[in-house]
């Protein structure tokens, strides 16, 4: 799987629509402080799901979104896609080049897209599950993560295996089935308090 473009319009500092192509190899972003470097990869972040406004350096969602400049009006959107190139099958798609996009508007608002028909949140995560790509996973390593998972801190180093190995997605899974059951035995004690007073 292959990092192929970035299209970032109206989102932080990118007033204007912005693309970046990852040609074979290694790309480098390189500019003087405060240029937007670090919004590329808040960008990334977000597209594929990051729902913490935290990790997106910002104090509320609607902040992403273009706030203007001297000579621009603030954006009413904020729009990312992001294309990958899927041939070799590591997304469980059938889709050879993937493009997922995220969009947000002031007032709330927000929508995916898988290859440009609607999806929910839950979709793009299930897509990125166990590959490296998602919010939770190793391919954005920042300085501060990186002395997270020195001092170990939260079982962080096995988070990260666990997400290598494949096995977060059945971890995950266990996690969802549990709830399932827990509503189900409610329902069923429900049932059985009804059943008693109608006896
Ligand atoms: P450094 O090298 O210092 O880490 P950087 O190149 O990584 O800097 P960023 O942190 O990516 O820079 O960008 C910071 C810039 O983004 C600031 O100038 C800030 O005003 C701008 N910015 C952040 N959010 C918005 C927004 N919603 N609208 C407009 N500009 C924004």
């Amino acid at each position: 799987m292959q990092l192929t473009r970035l299209e970032v319009k109206g989102f932080k500092s990118f007033g204007d629509k912005i693309t970046i192509n990852f040609n074979a190899g290694i790309t480098g972003i390189a500019g003087p402080n405060g240029c937007g470097k670090s919004n590329v990869v808040d960008a990334i972040r977000w597209v594929l799901g990051e729902q913490s406004t935290k990790m997106l350096r910002s104090e509320k969602m609607e902040n992403i979104i273009f706030n203007g400049s001297k000579t621009r009006k603030p954006s009413q959107m904020a729009e990312v896609s992001l294309s990958f190139d899927n041939t070799k099958n590591i997304l469980p798609t059938e889709f050879s080049q993937v493009t997922i996009t995220r969009k947000l508007y002031r007032s709330g608002e927000s929508e995916y897209r898988l290859n440009n028909v609607h999806c929910r949140l839950k979709d793009i995560t299930d897509l990125f599950l166990d590959t490296g790509m998602g919010t939770d996973s190793y391919s954005i390593i920042e300085l501060k993560m990186i002395e997270e998972i020195i001092a170990n801190k939260e079982g962080s180093r096995r988070s990260l295996f666990e997400e290598a190995s494949g096995i977060s997605k059945y971890k995950l899974r266990k996690k969802q089935t549990f709830n399932k059951l827990k509503e189900t035995e409610l329902d069923l004690s429900r049932v059985d308090d009804l059943l008693f007073e109608l006896e």
